[in-house]
C-alpha cells in the first residue's frame, strides 16, 4: 500500500536530502558530464552519495534521477536504456537507505519550453510516463517532480506521476520578480499550489530559489493555498562563480538558522537544494531535533570513530516514542 504523506508529517517536519550534482562532481562526475548516467556507470559513487545523506539525518533521500528523461537523455544514451536509468537510480537510493530513509524519486523538468513550441504537450506526457512508471518498477515509495517554471509542464508531469498510484510531491521554482516570489514563467504560490492541489498532488512545493529566507514567505503562501502538506528545499543562496567555479553563500549554521521560520510557516518536509551538502542537512536534523540529536547521533559519532552509522531518528522512529522537542 502506498504511504500516506499525511500521516508522515502528523508528528512534525520531515527531513529530506540535499543537492546530488556537487556531491558527485566531488567524487569524480565532470561538471559538463549528465549524472543520471553514473547509476549505469558509476553506481557505487551513487549509493554513497545516498548515503552520506542518509547518516547526516536524511529521512526521505531523492534518486540520481532528475534528468532522466528520454527528452533530456537525447541521443546520449539509446532511448531503451531510460528506463533502466531510473529503475537503477531508484534501487541505488533504496539499497543506501536499507530501510532507514524512504526513497523518493527524482523527476526533473524536460528543458524543452512549451511555450515555444519546442516540444509538445504529447512528448511531454510520453517522456513523463515512461520516466514515472520506471521509478516506480524500481521501488519508489513517492515521486517529486521538482524544479519546475512552467505549470503546465509541471501539471503533465504531475498527471503522468499519478498514473503509477503512488503519492506525489509537485514543486516549482520561484526566484524571479521583484520579490523572488514567482517562477520564470511568473507563475506565483498561490497559482501553483491551486492548480497542482487540483491536479491531484499529494504535497505541493518549491525548491532551488534563490536561497531559504526568500522560502519563508513562499513556503506561508502555499500553505495558505492548499490542504496539502509543504515540501521546501531552498538552494544555499545565490550561486557566484569564483574562479571559474560556482559557490554559494550560505553556510549551513546561516541556512539551519532559517529552518524555525521555515517549520513556522509550515513546512512538512524540509531539505536543501544547489549548494547544499550533507552537512547542511545535519544542520537541519540539529535545529528540528537538538535533543535527539545531541542523545543519539553525536553520543554514537563519539562511539563510533566520527562515523554516524544510523538514521538520526531511528530510536524515536523505533520506538515511537518521543524523547526530544519537535
Ligand atoms: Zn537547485
Amino acid at each position: 500500500m502506498p504511504i500516506a504523506l499525511e500521516q508522515l508529517v502528523a508528528n512534525g517536519p520531515v527531513i529530506t536530502d540535499g543537492a546530488w550534482g556537487t556531491e558527485l562532481q566531488a567524487r569524480g562526475l565532470d561538471p559538463g558530464d549528465i549524472p543520471d548516467l553514473w547509476n549505469l556507470a558509476r553506481p557505487e559513487a551513487v549509493a554513497e552519495v545516498a548515503q552520506a545523506y542518509i547518516d547526516a539525518g536524511s529521512q526521505i533521500i531523492l534518486t540520481n534521477t532528475f534528468g532522466a528523461n528520454r527528452i533530456r537523455l537525447g541521443d546520449h544514451v539509446p532511448a531503451s536504456q531510460v528506463p533502466e536509468i531510473n529503475r537503477r537510480g531508484v534501487q541505488l537510493s533504496r539499497q543506501a537507505a536499507a530501510g532507514r530513509a524512504l526513497v523518493f524519486a527524482s523527476i526533473g523538468p524536460t528543458g524543452k519550453l512549451l511555450l515555444t513550441n519546442e516540444v509538445t504537450p504529447e512528448t511531454l506526457a510520453t517522456a513523463f510516463t515512461e520516466q514515472a512508471q520506471a521509478l516506480a518498477e524500481g521501488g519508489a515509495d513517492a515521486l517529486v517532480i521538482e524544479t519546475m517554471a512552467d505549470l503546465t509542464e509541471a501539471t503533465i508531469a504531475l498527471e503522468a506521476a499519478k498514473t503509477t498510484g503512488l503519492p506525489v510531491v509537485a514543486c516549482m521554482v520561484f526566484d524571479t520578480g521583484k520579490d523572488k516570489d514567482r517562477t520564470l514563467m511568473g507563475i506565483t504560490p498561490e497559482q501553483a499550489a491551486r492548480a497542482l492541489t487540483e491536479a491531484g498532488a499529494d504535497a505541493i512545493g518549491a525548491n532551488c530559489g534563490v536561497g531559504i529566507e526568500r522560502y519563508v514567505p513562499v513556503c506561508r503562501r502555499l500553505r495558505n493555498a492548499t490542504q496539502r502538506p509543504v515540501w521546501i528545499k531552498p538552494n544555499a543562496g545565490c550561486p557566484t562563480v569564483v574562479e571559474g567555479r560556482i559557490t554559494y553563500n550560505t553556510s549551513p549554521a546561516e541556512f539551519a538558522a532559517h529552518v524555525p521560520d521555515l517549520r513556522a510557516a509550515g513546512a512538512s518536509f524540509i531539505g536543501g537544494c544547489c549548494g547544499t551538502n550533507p552537512r547542511f542537512i545535519q544542520a537541519i536534523a540539529q535545529s528540528l531535533h537538538p535533543t535527539a540529536f545531541e542523545d543519539s547521533t553525536l553520543a554514537r559519532r563519539g562511539r563510533e570513530g566520527g562515523q554516524a552509522q544510523q538514521g538520526l531518528h531511528e530510536p524515536e522512529d523505533s520506538t515511537g516514542s518521543e524523547a526530544a522537542p519537535r
